[in-house]
Protein backbone atom coordinates (compact mmCIF):
# COMPACT_ATOMS: atom_id res chain seq x y z
CA UNK A 1 0.00 0.00 0.00
CA UNK A 2 1.36 3.17 -0.57
CA UNK A 3 1.88 5.66 2.06
CA UNK A 4 -0.58 8.61 3.03
CA UNK A 5 1.63 11.57 2.20
CA UNK A 6 -0.94 14.16 3.54
CA UNK A 7 -0.22 12.78 6.83
CA UNK A 8 3.21 13.46 7.56
CA UNK A 9 4.32 16.77 10.18
CA UNK A 10 7.06 18.74 7.96
CA UNK A 11 9.71 17.01 9.90
CA UNK A 12 8.68 13.69 8.75
CA UNK A 13 8.45 14.58 5.59
CA UNK A 14 11.99 15.96 5.47
CA UNK A 15 12.90 13.05 6.77
CA UNK A 16 11.51 11.04 4.47
CA UNK A 17 12.79 13.01 1.38
CA UNK A 18 16.47 13.12 2.63
CA UNK A 19 15.91 9.23 2.64
CA UNK A 20 15.53 9.23 -1.23
CA UNK A 21 18.52 11.40 -1.44
CA UNK A 22 17.14 14.78 -1.74
CA UNK A 23 18.18 18.14 -0.64
CA UNK A 24 16.09 19.34 2.27
CA UNK A 25 14.75 22.14 0.11
CA UNK A 26 12.56 19.73 -1.77
CA UNK A 27 10.62 19.04 1.37
CA UNK A 28 9.40 22.36 1.95
CA UNK A 29 8.81 22.70 -1.96
CA UNK A 30 6.46 19.56 -1.53
CA UNK A 31 5.07 20.47 1.13
CA UNK A 32 3.44 23.39 0.03
CA UNK A 33 2.52 21.87 -3.52
CA UNK A 34 0.15 19.71 -0.70
CA UNK A 35 -0.65 21.82 1.91
CA UNK A 36 -0.72 25.54 0.43
CA UNK A 37 -1.02 24.77 -3.33
CA UNK A 38 -3.37 21.70 -2.86
CA UNK A 39 -2.60 19.74 -5.76
CA UNK A 40 -3.94 16.38 -6.24
CA UNK A 41 -1.40 14.46 -8.00
CA UNK A 42 2.02 14.97 -8.18
CA UNK A 43 2.50 15.69 -11.64
CA UNK A 44 1.06 18.88 -10.91
CA UNK A 45 4.44 19.95 -8.61
CA UNK A 46 6.23 21.89 -11.68
CA UNK A 47 9.26 22.63 -9.91
CA UNK A 48 9.79 19.45 -8.31
CA UNK A 49 11.96 17.05 -11.21
CA UNK A 50 10.22 14.43 -13.25
CA UNK A 51 11.92 11.57 -12.21
CA UNK A 52 11.69 13.05 -8.46
CA UNK A 53 7.83 12.75 -9.36
CA UNK A 54 7.85 9.20 -10.62
CA UNK A 55 9.69 8.29 -7.52
CA UNK A 56 6.97 9.91 -5.23
CA UNK A 57 3.86 8.31 -7.28
CA UNK A 58 5.91 5.08 -6.41
CA UNK A 59 5.92 5.15 -2.77
CA UNK A 60 2.99 7.42 -1.89
CA UNK A 61 -0.67 8.47 -2.24
CA UNK A 62 -2.35 12.03 -2.20
CA UNK A 63 -5.27 11.00 -0.72
CA UNK A 64 -8.95 12.52 -1.24
CA UNK A 65 -12.49 12.71 0.19
CA UNK A 66 -15.35 13.13 -2.03
CA UNK A 67 -18.41 15.05 -1.08
CA UNK A 68 -21.62 12.65 -1.56
CA UNK A 69 -24.17 15.31 0.10
CA UNK A 70 -24.12 19.16 0.35
CA UNK A 71 -27.30 20.85 2.57
CA UNK A 72 -27.12 24.35 2.00
CA UNK A 73 -29.27 26.19 5.35
CA UNK A 74 -31.50 28.69 3.61
CA UNK A 75 -31.57 30.67 7.28
CA UNK A 76 -27.85 31.45 7.61
CA UNK A 77 -25.94 30.05 5.50
CA UNK A 78 -24.65 27.45 6.81
CA UNK A 79 -22.97 24.28 5.17
CA UNK A 80 -23.17 20.78 5.70
CA UNK A 81 -20.99 18.52 3.63
CA UNK A 82 -21.52 14.81 3.82
CA UNK A 83 -18.15 13.18 2.58
CA UNK A 84 -17.28 9.56 1.58
CA UNK A 85 -13.96 8.40 2.41
CA UNK A 86 -11.28 6.24 0.30
CA UNK A 87 -12.64 3.15 2.33
CA UNK A 88 -16.33 3.96 1.35
CA UNK A 89 -17.05 5.66 5.62
CA UNK A 90 -19.14 8.53 5.60
CA UNK A 91 -17.75 11.74 8.02
CA UNK A 92 -19.42 14.91 8.05
CA UNK A 93 -17.91 18.87 8.37
CA UNK A 94 -20.22 21.60 8.48
CA UNK A 95 -19.16 25.48 7.48
CA UNK A 96 -20.95 28.25 9.38
CA UNK A 97 -20.24 32.14 8.89
CA UNK A 98 -19.96 34.17 12.29
CA UNK A 99 -19.24 37.97 11.95
CA UNK A 100 -15.12 37.31 12.40
CA UNK A 101 -14.99 35.11 10.12
CA UNK A 102 -15.90 30.99 9.14
CA UNK A 103 -15.77 28.03 11.13
CA UNK A 104 -15.64 24.48 10.19
CA UNK A 105 -16.68 21.45 12.91
CA UNK A 106 -15.12 18.81 11.75
CA UNK A 107 -15.45 15.14 12.43
CA UNK A 108 -11.85 13.08 14.12
CA UNK A 109 -13.58 9.70 13.66
CA UNK A 110 -16.04 7.48 11.70
CA UNK A 111 -19.00 7.11 14.63
CA UNK A 112 -17.62 7.11 18.37
CA UNK A 113 -17.26 4.97 21.11
CA UNK A 114 -18.41 7.46 23.57
CA UNK A 115 -21.73 6.26 24.18
CA UNK A 116 -23.40 9.53 25.38
CA UNK A 117 -27.01 8.81 25.13
CA UNK A 118 -28.50 11.95 23.29
CA UNK A 119 -25.90 12.02 20.85
CA UNK A 120 -26.38 11.09 17.66
CA UNK A 121 -22.81 9.82 16.07
CA UNK A 122 -22.55 7.28 19.21
CA UNK A 123 -26.20 5.45 18.02
CA UNK A 124 -24.45 3.08 14.84
CA UNK A 125 -21.16 2.38 17.09
CA UNK A 126 -17.42 3.05 16.17
CA UNK A 127 -16.22 2.21 12.74
CA UNK A 128 -12.30 3.54 13.01
CA UNK A 129 -10.25 6.65 13.85
CA UNK A 130 -9.56 9.06 10.84
CA UNK A 131 -6.00 9.62 9.32
CA UNK A 132 -4.40 13.38 9.93
CA UNK A 133 -5.32 13.64 6.63
CA UNK A 134 -8.00 12.78 6.33
CA UNK A 135 -9.23 15.92 9.27
CA UNK A 136 -7.23 17.86 6.66
CA UNK A 137 -9.08 17.17 3.74
CA UNK A 138 -11.94 18.10 5.24
CA UNK A 139 -11.21 21.62 5.58
CA UNK A 140 -9.49 21.73 2.06
CA UNK A 141 -12.08 20.36 0.27
CA UNK A 142 -14.46 22.76 1.61
CA UNK A 143 -12.57 25.48 0.98
CA UNK A 144 -12.04 24.40 -2.47
CA UNK A 145 -15.95 23.72 -3.15
CA UNK A 146 -17.26 27.09 -1.18
CA UNK A 147 -14.50 29.40 -1.94
CA UNK A 148 -14.20 30.32 1.29
CA UNK A 149 -11.26 30.74 3.88
CA UNK A 150 -11.76 28.60 7.00
CA UNK A 151 -10.52 30.92 9.87
CA UNK A 152 -11.36 28.34 12.71
CA UNK A 153 -12.01 25.49 13.53
CA UNK A 154 -13.49 23.33 15.69
CA UNK A 155 -13.23 19.60 16.56
CA UNK A 156 -16.84 18.80 17.61
CA UNK A 157 -17.89 16.98 14.70
CA UNK A 158 -18.55 13.08 14.64
CA UNK A 159 -15.70 11.31 17.09
CA UNK A 160 -14.26 12.05 20.40
CA UNK A 161 -10.77 13.54 19.20
CA UNK A 162 -9.10 12.63 22.71
CA UNK A 163 -9.71 9.31 21.64
CA UNK A 164 -7.67 9.39 18.45
CA UNK A 165 -5.00 11.25 20.22
CA UNK A 166 -1.82 11.03 18.22
CA UNK A 167 -3.58 11.60 14.80
CA UNK A 168 -5.65 14.54 16.36
CA UNK A 169 -1.90 15.93 17.45
CA UNK A 170 -0.39 15.25 14.31
CA UNK A 171 -3.15 17.12 12.81
CA UNK A 172 -2.68 19.64 14.47
CA UNK A 173 0.97 20.07 13.68
CA UNK A 174 0.35 20.18 10.45
CA UNK A 175 -2.22 22.58 10.39
CA UNK A 176 -0.38 25.20 12.14
CA UNK A 177 2.87 24.51 10.14
CA UNK A 178 4.28 27.30 8.74
CA UNK A 179 4.92 25.76 5.24
CA UNK A 180 0.93 23.97 5.84
CA UNK A 181 -2.19 26.50 6.12
CA UNK A 182 -0.47 28.15 9.00
CA UNK A 183 -3.29 28.27 11.20
CA UNK A 184 -2.74 29.63 14.79
CA UNK A 185 -3.96 27.04 17.08
CA UNK A 186 -5.54 30.09 18.97
CA UNK A 187 -8.06 29.84 16.47
CA UNK A 188 -9.07 25.83 17.24
CA UNK A 189 -11.56 24.69 20.03
CA UNK A 190 -11.05 20.85 20.96
CA UNK A 191 -14.15 19.10 22.49
CA UNK A 192 -13.85 16.57 24.70
CA UNK A 193 -16.50 14.31 27.03
CA UNK A 194 -13.83 13.94 29.12
CA UNK A 195 -11.02 11.43 28.98
CA UNK A 196 -9.06 12.47 31.76
CA UNK A 197 -5.72 10.81 31.03
CA UNK A 198 -5.81 12.28 27.88
CA UNK A 199 -6.61 15.85 29.20
CA UNK A 200 -2.68 15.62 31.22
CA UNK A 201 -1.47 14.31 28.01
CA UNK A 202 -2.85 16.84 25.96
CA UNK A 203 -1.47 20.04 28.74
CA UNK A 204 2.11 18.76 27.69
CA UNK A 205 2.03 20.25 24.17
CA UNK A 206 1.07 23.49 24.98
CA UNK A 207 -0.78 23.85 22.28
CA UNK A 208 -2.62 27.17 22.35
CA UNK A 209 -5.87 26.06 21.45
CA UNK A 210 -9.19 26.36 23.27
CA UNK A 211 -10.32 23.01 25.43
CA UNK A 212 -14.01 22.72 25.81
CA UNK A 213 -15.43 20.15 28.12
CA UNK A 214 -18.91 18.27 27.39
CA UNK A 215 -20.14 18.15 30.92
CA UNK A 216 -23.68 18.38 30.44
CA UNK A 217 -24.39 17.19 34.41
CA UNK A 218 -22.93 18.24 37.90
CA UNK A 219 -23.72 15.17 39.88
CA UNK A 220 -21.68 11.72 38.69
CA UNK A 221 -25.07 10.03 39.55
CA UNK A 222 -26.95 12.21 36.67
CA UNK A 223 -23.67 12.38 34.49
CA UNK A 224 -22.83 8.74 34.53
CA UNK A 225 -26.56 8.32 33.39
CA UNK A 226 -25.95 10.22 30.14
CA UNK A 227 -22.56 10.11 29.25
CA UNK A 228 -20.78 6.60 30.26
CA UNK A 229 -17.47 8.01 30.25
CA UNK A 230 -18.08 9.25 33.59
CA UNK A 231 -17.94 5.80 35.08
CA UNK A 232 -14.73 5.68 34.10
CA UNK A 233 -12.85 8.98 35.18
CA UNK A 234 -15.43 10.73 37.50
CA UNK A 235 -16.45 14.84 37.57
CA UNK A 236 -13.65 15.69 40.62
CA UNK A 237 -11.06 14.09 38.61
CA UNK A 238 -12.27 15.81 35.58
CA UNK A 239 -12.49 19.30 37.01
CA UNK A 240 -8.71 18.31 38.41
CA UNK A 241 -7.66 17.73 35.45
CA UNK A 242 -9.34 21.50 34.33
CA UNK A 243 -7.20 23.01 36.21
CA UNK A 244 -4.18 21.51 35.35
CA UNK A 245 -4.64 22.27 32.18
CA UNK A 246 -4.95 25.59 32.39
CA UNK A 247 -2.41 26.23 34.99
CA UNK A 248 -0.29 24.76 32.08
CA UNK A 249 -1.59 26.52 29.12
CA UNK A 250 -2.73 29.32 30.33
CA UNK A 251 -5.83 29.36 28.91
CA UNK A 252 -9.36 29.54 30.01
CA UNK A 253 -11.42 26.41 29.94
CA UNK A 254 -14.68 26.17 27.73
CA UNK A 255 -17.49 24.14 29.46
CA UNK A 256 -20.44 22.42 27.43
CA UNK A 257 -24.09 22.06 28.77
CA UNK A 258 -26.85 20.67 26.60
CA UNK A 259 -30.04 22.01 28.33
CA UNK A 260 -32.51 19.02 28.38
CA UNK A 261 -35.53 19.04 29.89
CA UNK A 262 -36.62 17.46 32.92
CA UNK A 263 -33.16 15.82 32.99
CA UNK A 264 -30.35 19.07 33.84
CA UNK A 265 -32.14 22.16 33.91
CA UNK A 266 -33.58 22.82 37.38
CA UNK A 267 -32.39 25.81 39.92
CA UNK A 268 -30.29 23.07 41.18
CA UNK A 269 -28.50 22.02 38.91
CA UNK A 270 -27.69 25.51 38.23
CA UNK A 271 -26.44 25.79 41.73
CA UNK A 272 -24.75 22.87 41.42
CA UNK A 273 -22.97 24.07 38.25
CA UNK A 274 -22.03 27.49 40.18
CA UNK A 275 -20.27 25.47 42.96
CA UNK A 276 -18.51 23.53 40.70
CA UNK A 277 -16.78 25.97 38.53
CA UNK A 278 -16.89 28.91 40.98
CA UNK A 279 -13.48 30.83 40.76
CA UNK A 280 -11.99 28.97 37.83
CA UNK A 281 -11.57 30.90 34.83
CA UNK A 282 -13.68 29.41 32.26
CA UNK A 283 -17.10 30.03 29.95
CA UNK A 284 -20.14 27.90 30.01
CA UNK A 285 -21.72 27.33 26.78
CA UNK A 286 -25.38 26.27 27.06
CA UNK A 287 -26.84 24.58 24.24
CA UNK A 288 -30.45 23.84 23.53
CA UNK A 289 -30.46 20.31 22.72
CA UNK A 290 -30.76 18.82 19.48
CA UNK A 291 -33.68 17.05 19.04
CA UNK A 292 -32.62 13.28 17.77
CA UNK A 293 -35.07 10.72 16.39
CA UNK A 294 -34.30 7.94 18.69
CA UNK A 295 -34.47 10.23 22.08
CA UNK A 296 -37.51 12.26 23.42
CA UNK A 297 -34.96 14.99 24.79
CA UNK A 298 -35.73 18.60 24.24
CA UNK A 299 -34.81 21.96 25.32
CA UNK A 300 -37.57 24.15 27.01
CA UNK A 301 -36.99 27.80 26.18
CA UNK A 302 -38.15 29.02 29.67
CA UNK A 303 -36.13 26.91 31.71
CA UNK A 304 -33.34 27.79 30.07
CA UNK A 305 -33.54 31.33 30.42
CA UNK A 306 -33.86 30.53 34.14
CA UNK A 307 -30.97 28.28 33.86
CA UNK A 308 -28.71 31.32 32.08
CA UNK A 309 -29.16 34.40 34.56
CA UNK A 310 -29.23 31.72 37.49
CA UNK A 311 -25.29 30.90 36.40
CA UNK A 312 -25.08 34.83 35.39
CA UNK A 313 -26.57 35.80 38.99
CA UNK A 314 -23.66 33.12 40.54
CA UNK A 315 -20.97 35.13 39.36
CA UNK A 316 -20.33 32.48 35.42
CA UNK A 317 -19.84 33.85 32.23
CA UNK A 318 -22.62 31.95 30.57
CA UNK A 319 -23.87 32.40 27.10
CA UNK A 320 -26.53 30.76 25.20
CA UNK A 321 -25.24 29.00 21.58
CA UNK A 322 -27.07 30.59 18.95
CA UNK A 323 -28.45 27.60 17.09
CA UNK A 324 -27.08 27.60 13.23
CA UNK A 325 -28.27 25.65 10.47
CA UNK A 326 -31.63 24.50 12.37
CA UNK A 327 -33.20 23.74 8.68
CA UNK A 328 -30.59 21.40 7.52
CA UNK A 329 -30.14 19.39 11.21
CA UNK A 330 -26.26 20.47 10.84
CA UNK A 331 -25.67 19.24 14.49
CA UNK A 332 -23.14 15.90 14.54
CA UNK A 333 -23.72 12.60 13.33
CA UNK A 334 -27.43 13.35 11.87
CA UNK A 335 -26.64 13.59 8.30
CA UNK A 336 -24.29 10.50 8.43
CA UNK A 337 -26.49 8.41 9.99
CA UNK A 338 -29.76 8.88 7.67
CA UNK A 339 -27.10 8.22 4.62
CA UNK A 340 -25.86 4.60 6.01
CA UNK A 341 -29.29 3.12 7.39
N1 LIG B 1 -16.81 13.79 21.53
C1 LIG B 1 -16.59 15.19 21.72
C2 LIG B 1 -16.87 16.05 20.51
C3 LIG B 1 -18.06 15.75 19.66
S1 LIG B 1 -19.64 16.20 20.28
C4 LIG B 1 -17.36 15.67 22.93
O1 LIG B 1 -18.08 14.89 23.53
O2 LIG B 1 -17.21 16.82 23.33
C5 LIG B 1 -19.70 17.96 20.22
C6 LIG B 1 -20.64 18.56 21.26
O3 LIG B 1 -22.02 18.34 20.91
C7 LIG B 1 -20.45 17.96 22.64
O4 LIG B 1 -20.51 18.97 23.61
C8 LIG B 1 -21.65 17.04 22.73
O5 LIG B 1 -21.93 16.70 24.04
C9 LIG B 1 -22.70 17.87 22.04
N2 LIG B 1 -23.89 17.14 21.62
C10 LIG B 1 -24.00 15.88 21.17
N3 LIG B 1 -25.29 15.57 20.89
C11 LIG B 1 -26.00 16.67 21.14
C12 LIG B 1 -27.38 16.98 21.05
N4 LIG B 1 -28.29 16.08 20.65
N5 LIG B 1 -27.76 18.23 21.41
C13 LIG B 1 -26.85 19.15 21.81
N6 LIG B 1 -25.54 18.91 21.92
C14 LIG B 1 -25.12 17.68 21.60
Amino acid sequence: MKKDILSYAPEELSAEIELLGEKNFRAKQIYEWLHTKRVHEFSNMSNISSSLRTKLDEIYCINSIKIVRKLESALDNTVKYLYELPDGNHIESVMMEYKHGNSLCISTQVGCKMGCNFCASTIAGFKRNLLPSEMLLQVYTAEEDSGKHVDSIVLMGIGEPLDNFDNVVKFLKILSSETGKNLSLRHVSLSTCGLVDRIYDLAEYRFGLTLSISLHAVTDEKRSSIMPVNKRYNISQLIKACKDYMDKTGRRISFEYAVIHGVNDTAADAEGLIRLLKGMNCHVNLIPVNEIKERNYRSDRNALKNFASALEKGGLNATIRRTLGADIDAACGQLRREYEI
